[in-house]
């Protein structure tokens, strides 16, 4: 029995999960959720009527994150982690004889999804300072003509922030959908939620995986137009969020403030590590999100990746990437992670 043939040229995404000391090579929150939303949630879960679907609508949690954002329920649909919304969109919008735009580099998953879902996949460069090149932008798509064009922002692995003319712009460009992925969105000074209007084929993307410290429940969710939001629904698999995942995702976003502290923290520690990677002979890209993309000025960056390893520091390996030879990324930890890495980078630059 053989797989599709696009399958089998499909490569996974995957970072590997080895026991280490300090781990920084996936995004998370370096800190737990609070301890107060820990009992309530254990409260919550004895209360479950395990032997029933849960509620398939998920009208609490999506009416909870609508407050967040200022909209309704309709304007919000929740699935098992972004990659999953991001999966929704491509099996709503994309398809057979559809395509996707990506500008590269940014996340790989949007075109892996895309080509699952048998999308096409268009891509477009950004420019040498991996800011969004509107004429490259313009080129990629008056020649396609995009069902779907995704932008991230900040966008990962580069950490860059798109201006809100660039959404504007590709608004009016584009006849497909805008997708704007905002995984890292709370670390940043400003979103294109505010740029969302019923008119406007605009959703933006957010996960519960970062600044909620929840990358265990697998939550994430999107904001827009209730037209779109109602084509998206379509494609969801009955009950797809379970009981203790709505019941997670609501009871987080109670503890608002104390995730509003995290990311403060972890904005100062972001500038800490920024100016301790400064004094070592690496090139630094200035990041919006809790991770910063380095390079090594000598040796190659797999032999970096391996020598942090050696010394139990898990860092992502983006060495072999393309256009970021021989670059790392690494996620803002606690302030002792951060010592301990660039400690233990300063010994493997020698
Ligand atoms: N979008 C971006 C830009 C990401 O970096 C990630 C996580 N690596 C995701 C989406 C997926 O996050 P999750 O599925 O955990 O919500």
């Amino acid at each position: 029995m053989k797989v599709r043939d696009d399958l089998d040229q499909l490569e996974g995404y995957h970072s590997p999960q080895v026991d280490v000391a300090v781990r920084l090579n996936t995004n998370e929150s370096p800190y737990p959720p609070p301890a107060a939303w820990q009992d309530a949630f254990a409260e919550e879960v004895k209360r479950i009527q395990f032997q029933r679907y849960p509620d398939r609508e998920a009208t609490a949690l999506r009416a909870a994150i609508g407050d967040q954002h200022g909209v309704g329920p309709e304007c919000v649909l929740a699935a098992n982690g972004s990659n999953e919304v991001i999966q929704a969109v491509c099996l709503a919008f994309g398809g057979a004889g559809r395509s996707a735009a990506v500008f590269k580099p940014t996340y790989l998953m949007h075109s892996h999804i895309a080509r699952i879902t048998g999308t096409t996949v268009v891509e477009g460069e950004r420019g040498p300072d991996f800011s969004l090149d509107l004429d490259e932008v313009e080129r990629v798509v008056s020649a396609h003509a995009p069902a779907i064009t995704f932008l991230c922002s900040p966008n990962n692995p580069t950490g860059r922030l798109e201006p809100p003319e660039a959404v504007d712009r590709l608004l009016a460009l584009t006849p497909g959908l805008v997708v704007v992925d905002e995984a890292y969105g709370q670390f940043a000074p400003r979103s294109a939620i505010e740029q969302i209007a019923d008119d406007r084929p605009l959703v933006v993307v957010r996960t519960f995986s970062k600044t909620w410290s929840m990358a265990a429940a697998r939550l994430g969710y999107l904001v827009g137009p209730a037209e779109i939001v109602r084509a998206l629904e379509g494609v969801l698999l009955p009950y797809h969020l379970d009981t203790v995942k709505q019941a997670a995702g609501r009871l987080a976003l109670r503890y608002k403030t104390e995730m509003e502290e995290r990311v403060a923290s972890i904005v100062e520690e972001r500038g800490r590590l920024v100016a301790g990677l400064s004094d070592l002979a690496v090139d630094v890209w200035p990041s919006a999100a809790n991770f910063i993309l380095f390079r090594p000025q000598a040796g190659d960056g797999d032999a970096v990746w391996q020598g942090l390893l050696d010394r139990s520091v898990l860092v992502r390996n983006c060495a072999s990437w393309p256009r970021l030879e021989g670059c790392l990324r690494v996620t803002v930890g606690t302030p002792e992670e951060n010592e301990a890495f660039l400690a233990a980078l300063a010994e493997v630059l020698g």
